[in-house]
């Protein structure tokens, strides 16, 4: 069972028996085609069939449902405020809105495809394209949820918004590989892959929450991979910090890890990734307390608990009602 624990499952299953998108037939791309795509361009099935793909990729990595139920691309509100991509709930439902940028990747990428080999495209052309391929898992990541009902989606609107953002980057980041591989055929490569996660959104975010994130993981590229995506989609919103503070606890500490740590870790949290004086050095003495643990070493738990920086009582930013980019 030690196997089947460090092998997260591979997020394809729909889509493994289909050819690559820009080779399926109408009839392949109609099949199954829940979501809505609306605005110019969303005459273009293959298109649409991408977002929907791209948003059952994100909720299979997680282990739940699709969310969305909406989606609008060429969407100039996104351009004009200077965003990929634009999404939020409309009720229970998920709604993401793709900029006229993400769409014209999109749409001239399935065009090429058909006509020019991946090992042939500029550069530039890639990165036109994954980023487009980005734009729809991060905002899919936005609208998957372990479960949509009105409290499930509440949870989230009042969720820390500095964590929306950083796990549903850092699955984009962490899925955008095995994405374009099962959805088109095609290898985006190293340096295509570090050019755009160079660029990537949310960057200071990002590479905070993921060292936490890996902190409670092997390490290994698909552990981390799984890990993002279940505390990003399948954990409810308001227990996504305490999930990876119990995940570093778990790594480090084992078993018998004391919840006393794990919850000061989770406390903590919010100000190491807003990079707040003294939060860092405090989960270094956490992390280090929870290594001391499980080799069997007395630890001071009164003095580590009243070591911590002082936490800002200025409340976290919340997902609201204003859709996040
Ligand atoms: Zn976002």
């Amino acid at each position: 069972m030690q196997m089947l624990a460090a092998t997260p499952p591979t997020p394809s299953s729909s889509t493994a028996a289909l050819p690559p998108l820009q080779d399926r037939t109408p009839e392949q791309l109609r099949a199954g085609m829940v979501v809505t795509v609306r605005g110019a361009g969303s005459a273009d099935l293959a298109a649409a069939r991408l977002i929907q793909d791209g948003a059952q990729f994100v909720a299979r990595a997680a282990g739940t449902t699709l969310g969305l139920k909406t989606v609008e691309v060429n969407y100039a509100a996104a351009d004009r405020q200077g965003a990929l991509g634009l999404a939020t709930f409309q009720g229970t439902e998920g709604w993401f809105a793709l900029s006229q940028r993400s769409t014209t990747g999109i749409l001239e990428g399935i065009q090429r495809l058909r006509t020019t080999p991946w090992a042939a495209w500029s550069e530039a052309e890639r990165q036109a394209f994954i980023q487009g391929n980005e734009t729809i898992l991060h905002e899919a990541a936005h609208v998957t949820l372990d479960g949509y009902s009105s409290a499930d989606v509440a949870k989230w609107r009042g969720a820390n918004r500095d964590f929306e953002e950083g796990l549903s980057e850092v699955t984009t980041m962490h899925h955008i590989g095995a994405f374009m591989r099962d959805e088109f055929g095609v290898d985006i490569g190293d340096t295509s892959n570090r050019i755009s996660q160079s660029v990537s959104a949310y960057t200071r975010f990002t590479e905070r929450i993921e060292r936490m994130v890996a902190m409670g993981t092997d390490g290994s590229e698909a552990a981390i991979a799984a890990a993002a995506a279940r505390i990003s989609d399948r954990v409810p919103a308001d227990r996504r910090l305490e999930a990876i503070a119990q995940g570093i606890g778990d790594a480090l500490g084992g078993p018998t890890a004391p919840p006393e740590l794990i919850a000061e870790i989770a406390k903590t949290l919010p100000g190491f990734v807003a990079e707040k004086n003294g939060t860092r050095t405090h989960l270094m003495e956490l992390q280090a307390a929870l290594v001391d643990h499980a080799a069997g070493r007395p630890i001071d738990l009164a003095a580590l608990l009243a070591d911590g920086p002082e936490i800002d009582a200025t409340p976290p930013r919340t997902n609201g009602f204003d859709p996040l980019d």
